[in-house]
């Protein structure tokens, strides 16, 4: 028998008719056994999810507003998916213990921690899994940080003892005190990839609303193609680069593990999904994988004559930029010229200031700015293996009639950084797409 462990996002449990379907899905393969649940979340456009309404409950606590009316319609969420499939679960002390402890001043974290914790207990019942509990188990150091190895330990020793079992996402506890800590927003996927590591699962199912990656942007590509295998340094440059379909720490413990992650979509449980693998059990004969674009970004050119010959140019250069506090994306360099591309959002009213101390550090003979540049990446493993990528895209982009203000290959190779006016931003990416997929 295999293990694969699967996790269910907020909109998978976010009602009965979602429960049955996960159901359906958990039984239709004996090897998901270990299930890790997010809170219930967005039924329809403009309903709640669980975990926003949490955290304005104990705002609401805090500030001496009558918090009980909100908690009720928390509540009523998890009674109505119960008496809908007919399971048999106490949540009613259980609701009245998170009700005490909000009366006590509890943390933030306690209270935010029961949105997957309810969901857990309830998934649990309704699969006949046992409920186990993060607590103790998902462990981070004083200063919240998540404690990687001790969690693995910790996870796996417990987790041997189950033969199939449901876990919280989201949250874990403190390892001296046993305080709930929980993780970013988006963290009961981080959870999922901690479990299936610990358990060394054949696969990491993470089930959601979408059938996995597309190759583009569907607000910019008509029908994008999805994508049915990508290495995790591709996702990795998609994510940065704004396509967001995981959480960004998801990705460590299972890669770690040489454990690929298949993204599925609950209401559709028949498509494929993207598969996420490492780099060495890789399979796409494709040269691109995905195209992915970020605006508005600032480009900065120094020019000075004889830079190369500079020692500590680059240097003093990206110095003005620590010394502000401000985080760069690239450096493209030539021989007399130096940019450093940077997010539109970073400079905000610290333009001029970077101007003035690259003038008086720099000494340079000219300084340009560019304002309101769009960045995108091409990505793809096979762009490394192919003769006359740039040439295509260049010659697509041409086409189109689109200047292109910067052209970076990283030294990665997987992706062909591109830097074009806000403006050709969409234009760009559907001449590429074109160009690379019939
Ligand atoms: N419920 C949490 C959130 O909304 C965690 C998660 O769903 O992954 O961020």
């Amino acid at each position: 028998m295999g293990i694969k462990t699967v996790k269910f996002g907020g909109s998978s449990v976010a009602d009965g008719i979602q429960l049955n379907k996960i159901k359906e899905i958990v039984e239709a393969d004996s090897d998901r056994r270990y299930v890790v649940v997010s809170a219930p979340g967005k039924r329809y456009d403009g309903d709640n999810k669980i975990t926003d309404l949490l955290f304005m409950c104990k705002a609401q606590a805090d500030h001496n507003i009558p918090y009980r009316q909100l908690f009720q319609v928390i509540t009523d969420r998890y009674s109505a998916i119960k008496y809908n499939l007919g399971i048999d679960a106490d949540l009613d002390s259980r609701y009245d213990e998170i009700l005490a402890e909000l009366e006590n001043g509890c943390s933030e974290d306690y209270i935010v921690s029961r949105g997957e914790y309810l969901s857990a207990v309830l998934v649990a019942a309704y699969l006949g899994y046992d409920f186990v509990d993060t607590k103790g188990l998902i462990l981070f150091d004083s200063k919240g940080r998540l404690l990687a190895e001790e969690t693995n330990k910790a996870l796996s020793e417990e987790l041997a003892k189950h033969e199939c079992a449901v876990l919280p996402g989201f949250y874990g506890s403190d390892i001296k005190t046993g305080e709930i800590k929980i993780l970013s927003r988006g963290g009961s996927d981080v959870t999922g990839s901690l479990v299936a590591r610990a358990v060394n699962a054949d696969v990491y199912e993470n089930w959601t609303d979408v059938s996995g990656l597309l190759m583009a942007d569907p607000r910019i590509v008509d029908n994008p193609k999805p994508i049915e295998y990508i290495s995790y340094m591709e996702l990795r440059e998609l994510s940065y680069m704004g396509a967001s379909v995981l959480h960004e720490e998801a990705v460590f413990p299972v890669r770690l593990a040489n454990i690929p992650i298949n993204i599925r979509n609950t209401n559709a449980p028949d498509d494929p999904g993207t598969v996420i693998t490492t780099e060495s059990t890789y399979e796409n004969s494709k040269v691109l994988s995905g195209i992915a674009g970020k605006q508005p970004f600032t480009v900065i050119t120094v020019y000075k004559n004889m830079m190369n010959k500079e020692v500590g140019f680059v240097r003093r250069t990206l110095a003005v930029l620590e010394d502000l506090g401000i985080s760069f994306d690239h450096i493209p360099t030539g021989i007399d010229s130096l940019s450093v591309v940077i997010e539109s959002a970073e400079l905000e009213d610290h333009l001029d200031e970077v101007l003035q101390e690259f003038n008086s550090r720099l000494h340079p003979d000219e300084i340009t700015v560019v304002p309101d540049i769009a960045l995108i990446a091409v990505v793809g493993m096979g762009l490394s293996r192919s003769v006359g990528v740039a040439a295509k895209i260049t010659a697509a982009l041409a086409d189109a009639g689109i200047n292109i203000r910067m052209l970076n290959q990283g030294t990665s190779e997987i992706n062909v950084i591109l830097g074009v006016e806000s403006a050709d931003f969409k234009p760009a990416i559907r001449a590429i797409y074109a160009a690379f997929v019939d």
